[in-house]
């Protein structure tokens, strides 16, 4: 498995993400960022208590999803132009 040289993603050092064998969250170790299928970008990484790969999207900031944006500005509403 190859490797990029620059990874330009930083992984949060203490990420947690839901561990289907556990069925709780638990705390992610040895994560690394993953880009899926359809481009988006995923934490890919083992569950700290069970050992079982978890994988947990991101959220990516390049594109706010329009049903963000509607609870962002619900919450600090904007002058719409
Ligand atoms: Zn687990």
């Amino acid at each position: 498995m190859a490797f990029p040289a620059q990874p330009t993603l930083i992984v949060p050092a203490e990420a947690e993400a839901y561990c289907v064998k556990c069925k709780a969250t638990h705390k992610v170790v040895q994560g690394e960022v993953v880009t899926v299928k359809n481009g988006k970008l995923a934490l890919k990484g083992k569950c700290e208590v069970c050992g079982t790969t978890m994988m947990k999207f991101l959220p990516q900031k390049k594109q706010a999803l329009p049903a963000e944006a509607a609870t962002s500005s619900a919450d600090s509403p904007e002058p719409s132009l």
